[in-house]
């Protein structure tokens, strides 16, 4: 798995600084996740190829995560886009985004197709051979889902020497792959694990954004290879978590710890500080591996 960070900050985007948006490489995929204003601009800089995306996941309606949508759907006609494009997003996305192609007498020529979301439990939103995409459901102002992005197992290894003592057919090679046991050409039963071993162990990456502290979110994200949570504030702004409905370092971190991920990657950090280190400070008085998102930043997992 690749991931972009586009833009990490909260609020309004500026001069260097753009709000949240992210694009995930997963398995021949290019996921987007939400798409803050600019955000065809970011993937144009980062030379991310716009046909390549197929699936939008947005969290939730604040203009910090969605005013880049329009844009980026306008422009996907301008180039004549002809594939399907699929967002997943809460109720309403599609009023208002209909609302605006028809004010604007702007159809797309190609297919918009939304999946509409309203639950309050974690559900799965899209699965193929390879990768299944479920919801997080968060406590935010406004209805808000994150989303775990999680591969599936693979196929098992064939181990060449043991398969060829036990004298099995190549025919029934794909079965042990899958996991079967099979037949030998003398008639005898072989274990799987006699004859194989497990594959590439599958990767993981949960998106947490915007939401305060959340700790029921912690089953459903456990164990992930990389855990995105939000530190809009430092702890010592911690009153204003509840009031606006997000969290601090320390909590994401607190998070982090909870569901025993492998590395926390923080942002949306409120433009009121100019010092990112101290996020990272505070996340690691609770959690070890930590990394702060900038805009442009990579992470290969
Ligand atoms: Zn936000
Ligand atoms: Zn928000």
């Amino acid at each position: 798995m690749k991931l972009t960070i586009l833009g990490c900050y909260s609020a309004t985007p500026r001069t260097l600084n753009n709000t949240t948006s992210q694009v995930l490489e997963i398995n021949n995929h290019m996921f987007l996740i939400d798409c803050g204003e600019g955000t065809q601009v970011q993937l144009r800089k980062h030379k991310i190829k716009f046909n390549r995306i197929k699936h939008i996941f947005i969290s939730h309606l604040h203009g910090d995560h969605f005013f880049g949508l329009i844009g980026l759907i306008s422009t996907f006609r301008l180039l004549t886009r002809e594939a399907d494009l699929h967002i997943y997003g809460p109720k309403g996305i599609k009023e208002v985004t209909i609302m605006q192609l028809k004010l604007a007498d702007s159809w797309t020529n190609y297919n918009l197709i939304f999946h509409e979301l309203t639950s309050d439990s974690s559900e799965l939103v899209f699965e193929d051979e390879k990768v299944e995409v479920f919801t997080i459901p968060l406590n935010h102002r406004v209805y808000t889902n994150g989303f775990l992005f999680k591969e599936k197992e693979g196929d098992r290894k064939l181990n060449i020497g043991a398969v060829e003592d036990a004298n099995i057919n190549v025919a029934y090679y794909r079965k042990l792959t899958q996991g079967f046991d099979v037949v030998n050409e003398a008639g005898k039963t072989i274990k799987n694990e006699s004859v194989t071993k497990a594959g590439l162990k599958p990767k993981s990456y949960a998106f947490c954004s915007d939401t305060m502290y959340k700790e029921d979110i912690v089953p459903i994200i456990k164990n992930v290879d990389v855990l995105y949570h939000e530190s809009t504030f430092l702890e010592k702004h911690a009153h204003l978590g509840p009031k606006t409905k997000h969290s601090t370092a320390k909590e994401a971190a607190t998070i982090a710890k909870l569901a025993d991920v492998g590395t926390l990657l923080l942002g949306h950090y409120s433009t009121r500080y100019d010092n990112l280190n101290a996020f990272k400070d505070e996340a690691q008085e609770v959690f070890d591996h930590v990394e702060l998102c900038e805009d442009g930043k990579t992470f290969d997992f």
